[in-house]
């Protein structure tokens, strides 16, 4: 109740819920007291959250931000979502995203921008909480749910988490299963939770993650009880820090902020060693076509036939002319042309073969410097903190905001867990993280050095 009255008051203004949910919210909370009455609980139970707009829930509103899905409610429940609430979770309402996840400021979507809870110092500027997961990260930093369902397919949880103060943690690839999440580039997509701390976020995790006959990625492993692993030593751990992240033209503060996280890593009794992923400066641009490549092939699908949006036409190849071209974004359109460019005959092996091939490679520099016994790589999680609503220099050239990603994507390209923590505020009192990778399926790795962090 006292969320749904905050949504009720600040949502206006920060327009982080697409759709609230207040008679589903009632009647879950409702189910919550009696279980709890009866001793009886989940793991979540009566917890308040709100659910990223890419997740399917069953007859609720599931447009992943688009025009194109206008109107979809699904008749199914995604996975991820479906455990929440078999472990008594609320569920508040659909959060805003940029369009099929595609951004880092939550600028494309059709529902328009998510104003950041946080304000400079220095001015009134209103801005943007990160993206694609803008909507989750501005609700859990707004108190507007408890903690929030995100998804990441190249930083869009741990961007807006280190640009909202917020915890976010991708798993590794296949500890969460995709089925039910809209697609966006299915090889690099996971879900993951965003949270107000460690701890939380570690309760989350484990309740959304599992196995699943239905998405043949999700991994047959124990989920193993990520909290008990909240403030186990550290002594001993060694912590690589990778060379090749001193980017040319990183701001002073962003070097300061990752300077304070080795001493802190150093202070709690870890090793510090410095190591080399010879092949970062590759990952993003072949990011930016593996990724466009997958999302032309999982968005074809929108076609005025099955779903949402249908646009009439003189013939049927009109009218899905017309649908994708009334129900896509400015940058969804861009994605799908530079897909479809890049998969086409001829371009395949000089663009798309060649993007595999240097994953391939960046997934081997990780694997190197594990096998070195590296336990964790820390780094900063973003090149800067939040940016305005309407920034000139990136809506001028969308290469710039593609730079935000440049510490998240590897993680992406190599299925590896990351999380981004809040580790200071920078000059003008905006937040930023720190981002700890670890080796696949040690999520508990991250969650006990975070702690250290925040
Ligand atoms: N910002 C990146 C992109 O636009 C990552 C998005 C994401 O992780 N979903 O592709």
């Amino acid at each position: 109740g006292a969320y749904l009255s905050a949504i009720e008051q600040a949502n206006p203004s920060i327009n982080a819920y697409v759709a609230v949910t207040a008679q589903k919210a009632l009647e879950q909370a409702a189910k919550s007291d009696d279980a709890l009455a009866k001793g009886e609980g989940g793991s979540l139970e009566g917890i308040p959250l709100g659910i990223k707009d890419l997740f399917g829930t069953e007859g609720v509103h599931t447009q992943a931000c688009s025009h194109v899905l206008d109107g979809f409610k699904p008749r199914y429940e995604s996975t991820v979502t479906a455990n929440l609430w078999a472990d008594g979770a609320v569920m508040l309402g659909k959060l805003n995203m940029d369009e099929f996840a595609m951004g880092s400021s939550n600028e494309t979507s059709y529902y328009g921008p998510v104003t950041n809870p946080w304000r400079g110092n220095d001015n009134n500027k209103a801005l943007v909480p990160g993206g694609s997961s803008g909507g989750s990260a501005a609700a859990v930093a707004a108190h507007l749910c408890a903690a929030a369902t995100a998804t990441d397919t190249g930083g869009s949880i741990r961007q807006p988490a280190a640009f909202t103060g917020t915890v976010g943690i991708k798993p590794t690839y296949g500890r969460c299963s995709r089925w039910g999440v809209v697609a966006f580039a299915s090889s690099l997509d996971q879900a993951g939770p965003i949270a107000r701390d460690v701890r939380d976020a570690a309760i989350m995790l484990k309740s959304m993650a599992s196995t699943d006959p239905r998405d043949t990625t999700s991994v047959d492993l124990p989920v193993p009880d990520y909290e008990a692993a909240i403030g186990q030593s550290i002594k001993g751990m060694r912590i690589g820090i990778p060379d090749e992240y001193r980017m040319e033209g990183m701001p002073q503060e962003i070097e300061t902020l990752w300077q304070k996280g080795i001493a802190w890593m150093k202070d709690a009794g870890a090793e510090i060693v410095p190591i080399s992923l010879p092949h970062t400066k590759y990952a993003l641009p072949a990011y930016y076509i593996v990724a466009p490549a997958e999302a032309s092939s999982n968005l074809a699908r929108y076609d005025g036939v099955r779903y949402g949006l249908r646009k009439p036409g003189d013939d049927i190849v009109d009218m899905y002319e017309n649908t994708r071209a009334a129900g896509f974004g400015p940058e969804v359109k861009r994605r799908v042309m530079i897909g479809t460019y890049v998969l086409s005959a001829g371009y395949y092996d000089a663009y798309y073969l060649r993007a595999q091939k240097v994953r391939t490679l960046i997934k081997r520099d990780f694997e190197t410097v594990f096998d070195q016994g590296v336990d964790a790589i820390l780094t900063p999680a973003t090149p800067s903190a939040a940016f305005g609503i309407a920034d000139q220099d990136m809506a001028a050239d969308p290469v710039k905001m593609y730079l935000n990603d440049i510490f998240t994507v590897t993680v992406n390209m190599a299925g590896l867990p990351g999380i981004s923590v809040p580790a200071g505020l920078d000059d003008n009192g905006l937040p930023l993280g720190l981002q700890l990778i670890g080796k696949p399926f040690e999520e508990e790795t991250l969650f006990r050095l975070s702690h250290v962090i925040e």
